[in-house]
């Protein structure tokens, strides 16, 4: 019985759209048959440099339902729309000096800029709020499907919501392989967690929506200006919309328990148990190897670049691991260490008993 518990514990629930999904590679013909998907209005898995997305014409509603429906993902909760080039702006937002600073210092790259919306962008990419978030990605791929199609793609993280995002072409198969036509395959994602998301839609102040690929130091640094982060709970006590819905406590979940434990500290094991694991942030000693418990971490030496490269890939792998329980060691509070912690404060948060 505890067997069986433990495989059906590993399988996310899903139900199949009966599609059988093909890889896509990096060659001119292959490109052109997706260019021309997404150009028909289909959905079709992309590369990033932050995570893969899951992309479609954000000029059309019909393409941008589909894409919810495909991650299961609620309407509220509004869509990134990925452009190749700043002419691109004029079709969808309000354009200010201080973005165009941002965009100077960061673009291409893992940066999120919400904006004030122009009308002719379908409400249902923003959820319907007068604000759109747009990014220029710097994968080479991407920007090839950008620039050949020339359409603007909505493109949330393809994995289905609340789940885990994916850094290959596999991990996109292996959760959504069965819910959409193509992947295009552009290798593994170098940086592995989402973009930052600021908010400059009043042209002078910086909001942090979301910490991820691009650091809060380097934002102010580049700007000038300092960077003011809305906690979650200020937004809960206003009874305010949540505005970045990356605030949602619980997201990129796995199915196994995670609990977090303090970086450089050490967790208490619970000694009954022979399936526990630990994801420690820097590879342990041997003195910290206790052997009775499975041991993985997210960098040899304690680089966070590294550390965030591989953190979806291993919460991923931990899945596959039929673990009763892992132990997670947090990240140093700063720099990409802020985006990290995020992500496995997230990650630990099990869902709310009902
Ligand atoms: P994903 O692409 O799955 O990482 O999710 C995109 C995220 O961008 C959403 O979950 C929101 O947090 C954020 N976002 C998109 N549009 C807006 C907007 N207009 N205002 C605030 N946040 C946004
Ligand atoms: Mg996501």
């Amino acid at each position: 019985v505890d067997i069986i518990k433990r495989l059906s514990a590993k399988e996310p629930a899903r139900t199949s759209g009966g599609f059988s999904v093909r890889t896509y590679r990096d060659n001119s013909n292959d490109v052109a048959e997706v260019c021309a998907h997404l150009k028909e209005g289909h959905v079709i898995a992309l590369p990033t440099e932050t995570v893969y997305g899951l992309a479609g014409d954000a000029s059309k509603p019909e393409t941008c339902q589909q894409i919810f429906k495909i991650k299961g993902r609620p309407l509220i909760d509004p869509l990134i729309v990925h452009i190749a080039d700043l002419s691109q702006i004029e079709l969808l937002a309000e354009w200010n000096p201080l973005a165009q600073r941002l965009a100077d210092h960061f673009w291409p790259g893992a940066l999120t800029l919400i904006l004030k919306k122009k009308p002719r962008v379908p409400d249902i990419v923003t959820a319907g709020l007068n604000t759109v978030a747009i990014r220029m990605p710097a994968h080479p791929l991407m920007q090839k499907v950008l620039r050949t199609s020339g359409l603007c793609l909505a493109a949330p993280s393809a994995n289905p919501f609340g789940y885990v995002s994916p850094t290959s072409a596999q991990h996109v198969i292996d959760s959504l392989g069965d819910r959409i036509i193509g992947v295009l395959d552009g290798g593994e994602c170098q940086i592995g967690i989402e973009s930052t998301i600021i908010d400059v839609s009043d042209g002078q102040t910086l909001r942090l929506l979301r910490p991820g690929g691009i650091t809060r130091e380097r934002i102010e640094q580049a700007t000038g200006v300092t960077v003011v982060q809305p906690l979650p709970s200020q937004c809960k006590a206003q009874n305010e919309p949540i505005t970045a819905p990356g605030m949602l406590a619980r997201h990129y979940s796995p199915h196994t328990p995670l609990s977090l434990f303090a970086y450089r500290n050490t967790p208490t094991f619970n000694a009954e148990s022979t399936e526990q694991a630990v994801l420690w942030f820097q590879r342990p000693s041997n003195a910290q190897r206790i052997p009775t418990v499975e041991h993985f971490w997210l960098t040899e030496d304690g680089n966070l670049a590294e550390a965030a490269h591989n953190i979806f890939n291993l919460l991923r792998r931990l899945d596959q691991g039929a673990f009763s329980h892992v132990f997670v060691e947090k990240a140093p509070d700063a720099g990409l260490g802020l985006a990290i912690n995020d992500r496995l404060r997230r990650a630990a948060e099990r869902a709310n008993p009902s």
